[in-house]
Order: C-alpha cells, then sequence, then structure tokens
C-alpha cells in the first residue's frame, strides 16, 4: 500500500511531516519566520482512500498557546472549500486524528481557511458596487495591503481585520460585515449616507500567504505597533495609520480570533484607565446592541483588564482611540466551537460571516443612528 503523503506547499499551508506509512502520518506545525508563534495548520493528506488513518501533530504542546487544544475539534474538508468539525483527541501533548477519508485527498485547517481568491472576489464585488478599493501601502514582502471605502457620510469608521494571519474567522466576519454594507439592506443604506467605512480586510497579507498564526514576515506582532509603527519593519501598520490620519478616525473594530476561549467578546478601550466618558459610553452601547442583534455575541467571559500588559497601549484599538479620541474595539470570535452557537449549528467560516452581518446595528448604536 502506497504511504501516506502530506502536502503543504500552498497559499496559507503550514505542516511538516515527520514519518508517515499507509496507515499513519506524523507531523508538526511549524513556527512564524522570525518568531516563535505557531498553532496555526492547513494540510493536504494524499492517500489512504478507503483506509482507516491516523494523523498525530507531534509537537501541538510547543505551540503558542497550548490551551487551546483541549475542548477544541479540528476543521476538515474533501474539496478544500466545504469545512466540518471532526472528533479531536489532545492526548500527551499530541492532537491525533482519526480519519477513513472517501476522497484521493483530505483538507485538515485549524479554521476554515479563507483563500486570497476569495478576497479578491469580495474585492471585485465592492468595486462592482461603487465602493473604492485601494491600496493603502504594500507589506514587508511587497504584498498590497488593500483598503475599501464605503459611504458618504461624515463619520470615519475603520475595520482592520487578519492583523494576525491565522486568525481567518476575521476575515469571514469581514465578507459577512460588508457584503450587508453592499446589499439594499435598509440599514446599511441609512449608515452609508451618515458614516464612511473604511475596511482593511487583510492587515497581515504577508502572513497569511505564509502559513503563520500570527507574525509579520518581519516577525513582529502587527498589533503591538500601533504606537509608534516602523515603516520598515511594520509598514502595514504604519500604511494604516497614515490612511487614518488622512481620513480621520471617529471608531476602530479591530476583528480576532482567540485560541483559547470559546465565546466571542469584544475588549473595549474602556479597558484603558485613561477612556474617556465618551469612549466608555460607546463601548457600552455597542455591547448593549450586540446582545440584541447577535444570537452569539455574549460579554460574561473576555479578556481581563490586565490582557497584554505594557503592550496593550500599542494595541490597534487601545492606541487608535487615544490617538483619535475614537471609540475602540476589539472583536475576539473562538477557534474552539462557540458555546453560544445555537443548537444544531457548528462554529464555522459561515456563522462568522452572519455574525459579521449582526454587528451592523451594534456600530449604528454606538453613534444613536
Ligand atoms: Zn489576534
Amino acid at each position: 500500500m502506497d504511504q501516506l503523503r502530506i502536502e503543504s506547499e500552498f497559499e496559507g499551508g503550514n505542516a511538516r511531516l515527520i514519518a508517515a506509512t499507509s496507515a499513519e502520518a506524523e507531523l508538526e506545525i511549524v513556527a512564524d519566520k522570525d518568531a516563535a508563534w505557531s498553532q496555526w495548520f492547513y494540510f493536504k493528506l494524499c492517500g489512504g482512500k478507503g483506509r482507516a488513518v491516523t494523523i498525530r501533530i507531534c509537537n501541538a504542546r510547543a505551540t503558542a498557546y497550548p490551551e487551546g487544544w483541549p475542548g477544541y475539534r479540528v476543521l476538515v474538508s474533501e474539496d478544500g472549500e466545504r469545512w466540518q468539525r471532526m472528533e479531536t483527541d489532545y492526548v500527551d501533548g499530541r492532537l491525533i486524528l482519526h480519519c477513513r477519508p472517501q476522497a484521493d485527498a483530505l483538507w485538515f485547517a485549524y479554521f476554515v481557511p479563507y483563500p486570497l481568491a476569495r478576497l479578491e472576489a469580495l474585492l471585485d464585488q465592492a468595486r462592482r458596487a461603487g465602493a473604492g478599493v485601494d491600496i493603502l501601502g504594500h507589506s514587508f514582502e511587497g504584498r498590497p495591503v488593500y483598503g475599501v471605502t464605503v459611504g458618504h457620510g461624515p463619520v470615519p469608521v475603520w475595520i482592520v481585520a487578519r492583523q494576525h494571519a491565522g486568525e481567518t474567522m476575521a476575515s469571514w466576519w469581514v465578507e459577512g460585515f460588508l457584503r450587508r454594507l453592499l446589499s439594499a439592506d435598509p440599514l446599511a443604506a441609512k449608515l452609508l449616507r451618515e458614516m464612511c467605512f473604511h475596511i482593511v480586510p487583510l492587515a497581515n497579507i504577508d502572513g497569511a500567504v505564509r502559513g503563520h498564526l500570527r507574525g509579520s514576515a518581519s516577525g513582529l506582532d502587527l498589533n503591538r505597533q500601533w504606537d509608534t509603527p516602523d515603516p520598515e519593519r511594520a509598514p502595514e501598520v504604519a500604511a494604516v495609520l497614515a490612511a487614518m490620519r488622512q481620513k480621520g478616525c471617529a471608531a476602530v473594530f479591530d476583528i480576532h480570533g482567540d485560541e483559547v476561549i470559546p465565546h466571542i467578546f469584544a475588549d473595549g478601550c474602556d479597558m484603558d484607565p485613561t477612556a474617556t466618558p465618551e469612549q466608555r459610553v460607546g463601548v457600552q452601547r455597542f455591547k448593549d446592541a450586540l446582545l440584541k442583534s447577535s444570537p452569539v455575541f455574549q460579554v460574561a467571559v473576555g479578556y481581563p483588564a490586565t490582557y497584554a500588559g505594557s503592550g496593550a497601549q500599542a494595541m490597534c484599538a487601545r492606541a487608535v482611540a487615544a490617538h483619535f479620541n475614537a471609540v475602540g474595539i476589539t472583536l475576539e470570535m473562538p477557534f474552539k466551537d462557540c458555546e453560544e452557537c445555537p443548537p444544531g449549528a457548528v462554529w464555522t467560516g459561515d456563522l462568522a460571516r452572519q455574525f459579521g452581518h449582526d454587528c451592523l446595528p451594534a456600530i449604528a448604536a454606538i453613534f444613536e443612528l
């Protein structure tokens, strides 16, 4: 029988084969370039059709967030497009998957991938609907950092997604949010008269292509660079911040995924002791409205006030909020199954997209629109 093969040399791929037989494959997750973070994996299993196969990800305990593995279930797909969760064991620091492939290949990923081709299709849809699609700057490796502008109103609102490359749920969120803005939705039509949305759908494009969890191609956590971004090592952040200075910023939403916490939550600039009463009210309005507009949002569980320690001041939602006297909110979605999912529903890209759609009324509520 043929030996199993593992492929990961494609956009966003991440896995290194250690050893394989016809029935077992041992792999490890590869750390981000010039950094110690690792957790994102995305690979294709070839061979094994019709046979019982065991895959072991052997260095799971040595990844950035080992607390993220208990209770986590891997995403699997037969065609690379439709993904579902599969039973996953975490034993002795290793992730163990048992499957019986019904096709010549099976894809496995930490969360549902979001291909660049899908982003390009979304940008085309935005262009056709009359939105502006610009290149705000270029990444460390020279790839475009896109900005989408929708709306004609005086209130500038910024959305930043995928500073952490492996947090692909942020891209699904953007798709749901932007599609609602581009649709005939009455609330969207009203907000486009009152606001101007500036959306950065893929801030860390180098990391997304390379299959990183968190780091940029220069080895930085981009979401710790917003106080004084180095234009050489963090050109992605420097470009977005320059555009914010040009357009203004009344509110910023930074879209993320969290490896450990099985809930959706918002971490607001109100956690900053220097936040103004207006900023605190804005965050509270957002949370109150989102509890009504989304069945999966909750406020009981989130980050402690001490999250990110001394690095907190350089996070997008804190630094931009402070600089522009804006409302700043980091939105976190889980990699694990979301405990607030309705019965029968599974937390994948589709629900993240629905959550993006459902966030629009909460943004309106900040400005009492
Ligand atoms: Zn993140």
